[in-house]
């Protein structure tokens, strides 16, 4: 293991340093054999990103393809039932369904200038790699998805939607069989293949520049919410700005544009799975100390040794035991407030959401959504939640769930 990167001036909210810290998290901790991998993309990702061809392309792919810009929409009955004013960034809109989509574009988009012929990713519960093997599709690309074993049974119509659209999905079977195998197995299959592969990580974790990287081609979300919100209301900042938060790319997509306006607030919101001190649970800024996880330094659950702790959550997109630097940065700053929703809570709020908006939300989104309940709004006040997903692939869950959810209103 080498440090390429080491924590000197302090980065902002927004960008990371050059080393890639957000304050005192970040960085790259690679294996020796992957470094030229990563500074090949650490060279180039921006300027390839912001080249006029590639904005074309990106931008007509997120607009034609994805179905961008997704609606800003004012959620009436909810807000009454808050007394207060709530809109939601419909990311379930997109194009398979969650914000995932987006990063997976632009990765493919980017993998593509850089002569990459062959794509290969991880996955938990599946939104990824789908996301991934759907460009891969699109642009005939060989997309090869690594998934732990034990979730290609959870989420066997995501491994059908993968092997549908033409990936290689290869289960992980060392470990717990789960995502953070999966993880290692992708980083091995990138030592053996430096040449023609890239690796599309789905959230802004992993070594700089991936967390930087994610969080721009997400942050097009909060770039339309800006607009929509100063043509609905003639004031383009709002109060706050809520999302969930797994690994937390569509929290930083959500947050982005608004980090240097203080006068918002943004709140992040973690998965306490059976209750934050339940050892069951993936609340991790409650749980988590320094340490590394896949490539750069953060808050980890992590046992008084150094041994990553599994995570709980019901959603699996929520079901990680750490946080993008980003994030840690602005839980450590205190320019975000981290809250949690325990597996129930999310539970009654997406039945809730779906009851008051005609809405079924991801179950990653009803957490967000679960913790408007700790919010103290003012009736004036202005809200966006992004609903980062939809409930489609969800439903086995909220129909074993319906019992517990008590009737009327
Ligand atoms: C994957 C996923 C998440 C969690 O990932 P982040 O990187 O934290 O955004 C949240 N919501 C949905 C719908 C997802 O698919």
């Amino acid at each position: 293991m080498i440090n390429i990167t080491t924590p000197n001036n302090k980065g902002s909210y927004k960008q990371p340093n050059i080393f890639g810290y957000y304050g005192n998290f970040g960085g790259a901790y690679i294996p020796e054999m992957l470094h030229r991998n990563v500074e090949e993309l650490r060279n180039k990702y921006l300027q390839i990103m912001y080249e006029e061809g590639f904005q074309k392309e990106f931008q007509n792919l997120l607009h034609d393809y994805a179905g961008r810009p997704t609606p800003l929409f004012f959620a009436e009955r909810l807000s009454k039932q808050f007394n207060t004013n709530i809109y939601l960034k419909r990311e379930d809109l997109n194009h398979t369904g969650a914000h995932k989509i987006n990063n997976a574009i632009g990765q493919v988009l980017l993998a593509m200038r850089l002569g990459k012929k062959r794509i290969i990713a991880e996955t938990g519960a599946g939104q990824h790699g789908v996301a991934t093997a759907t460009v891969c599709a699109l642009k005939g690309l060989e997309c090869i998805v690594y998934m732990g074993e034990v979730d290609m049974e959870r989420q066997q119509p995501n491994v059908a939607r993968m092997q549908m659209l033409g990936a290689t999905v290869i289960p992980a079977t060392s470990g717990s069989k789960t995502l953070k195998d999966a993880t290692n197995e992708a980083i091995r299959d990138w030592i053996n293949n430096p040449n023609d592969t890239h690796y599309v990580i789905g959230s802004v974790v992993g070594p700089h520049p991936y967390p930087d990287m994610v969080a721009r081609f997400q942050s097009v979300i909060s770039e339309e919410m800006k607009k929509q919100l100063l043509e609905k209301t003639g004031n383009e900042l709002p109060n706050y700005v809520m999302a969930c938060v797994g690994g937390g790319s569509n929290a930083a997509g959500a947050f982005y544009h608004f980090l240097d306006n203080l006068s918002v607030q943004l709140v992040a919101v973690e998965a306490a799975g059976c209750g934050i001190n339940s050892g069951m649970s993936a609340a991790t800024t409650q749980l988590g100390k320094p340490g590394v996880l896949h490539g750069s330094k953060s808050l980890v659950m992590q046992t008084e040794d150094g041994q990553v702790v599994e995570p709980h959550s019901i959603s699996a997109g929520l079901d990680y035991p750490g946080i993008g630097p980003l994030h840690a940065h602005l839980y450590q700053s205190g320019r975000a407030k981290f809250l949690s929703a325990t597996d129930t809570e999310a539970l009654e709020a997406a039945f809730n959401l779906t009851k008051m908006e005609g809405i079924i939300p991801a179950l990653e989104s009803a957490h967000a959504l679960a913790a408007l309940h700790q919010m103290k709004f003012k009736s004036t006040d202005v809200t966006i939640i992004c609903l980062s997903g939809r409930g489609d692939k969800d439903l086995s869950t909220y129909m074993k769930a319906m019992p517990i959810i008590p009737k009327g209103e």
